[in-house]
């Protein structure tokens, strides 16, 4: 396997391994967590969702739903898409309503809100809203990114246009393109040093963000929801560690596990992953995710600058 490969096959991966592990205690106090599990390391179901062992919850199904969409368009539509035409945005959006009416487990507000409207009146976007400044935008761009590999500008038009389908918030805006660009970073096989520089330059520029002190918040406000998956993933270079660390922060825990483990399985890769987290996700999820990454992939390749 190539590092590409295994690193973005990590990623994608270990999303899902966050999003399933959180998801059991998404909503809990730190201290609900510890009286109940000691601490939270294995992947059982349960949760507010009561979710059977393995499931994951929106993040991972709704980010399948934006991949399932880009590797249907295929480099062409990437290709138009590039050059302004929105019929992309348009199959993304008929995506997410695909998932909304495949009545999954759960589904955020902000991203309910945004899906009837395109439903309603096709928009591709609705006004600035105080209101959407969640992590609902965030937590499914993992496909635009792996779409994207070989072209910066497509990357960030992509990212920011399928966020703004539900969420217009520069905070969201903000955190899409941050967490985005450095999961690039860490496909391309950036070092721990390489990373801290990253993530501190990234913070002085959008300061909002700055996670020292860390404040313990792991709501799904996107300021709290990435100053948990930076702390932990600068204080811990170990997957397991990290992982175990953010979800036992409790809140919005799917998301910050999620978010957390995607950055964290890009920088280990695939092979350094847990074996039994990966046994304990269900085999379809598993298989799903592996799908869609090499397609990606392969979409990112066949979509990058061509030699002249
Ligand atoms: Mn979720
Ligand atoms: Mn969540």
């Amino acid at each position: 396997m190539s590092e590409l490969l295994d690193r973005t096959l990590g990623a994608y991966l270990g999303f899902a391994i966050g999003d399933a592990l959180g998801a059991t205690v998404e909503f809990m106090r730190p201290r609900e967590i510890a009286l109940q599990y000691g601490v939270h390391r294995d992947i059982i179901g349960g949760g507010w969702l009561k979710l059977a062992a393995g499931q994951v919850t929106d993040d991972t199904t709704m980010s399948l739903a934006l991949g399932a969409a880009l590797l249907q368009g295929g480099s062409t539509a990437l290709q138009c898409f590039a050059e302004g035409d929105a019929a992309l945005l348009r199959s993304i959006g008929d995506a997410y309503v695909g998932w909304l009416q495949s009545r999954p487990v759960d589904c955020g507000n902000t991203c309910r809100r945004g899906i009837r409207r395109y439903m309603l009146d096709g928009s591709l976007q609705g006004p600035f809203n105080p209101g959407d400044g969640g992590n609902g935008a965030l937590m499914r761009n993992l496909p635009a990114v792996l779409a994207t590999l070989n072209n910066e500008s497509v990357f960030e038009a992509l990212s920011l246009a399928q966020a703004r389908l539900t969420h217009n918030h520069p905070a969201s805006d903000a955190a899409t393109l941050g967490l985005g660009r450095l999961l690039r970073l860490l496909l391309r096989g950036a070092d721990q040093i390489a990373l801290q520089q990253a993530v501190a330059q990234w913070v002085l520029e959008n300061p909002g963000f700055r996670f020292t002190p860390y404040r313990e918040r792991a709501t799904a406000y996107v300021v709290d929801t990435v100053q948990t998956v930076l702390h932990f993933l600068t204080l811990h270079e170990d997957f397991e560690a990290a992982l175990i660390a953010t979800v036992n922060q409790g809140d919005d825990a799917d998301t910050t596990g999620a978010l957390l483990g995607m950055l964290a399985g890009a920088r280990c890769g695939a092979a350094q992953l847990p074996q039994r987290w990966l046994d304990q996700l269900q085999t379809d999820t598993l298989q799903a995710v592996t799908e869609q990454t090499k397609g990606l992939l392969a979409l990112s390749a066949a979509s990058g600058p061509q030699p002249h």
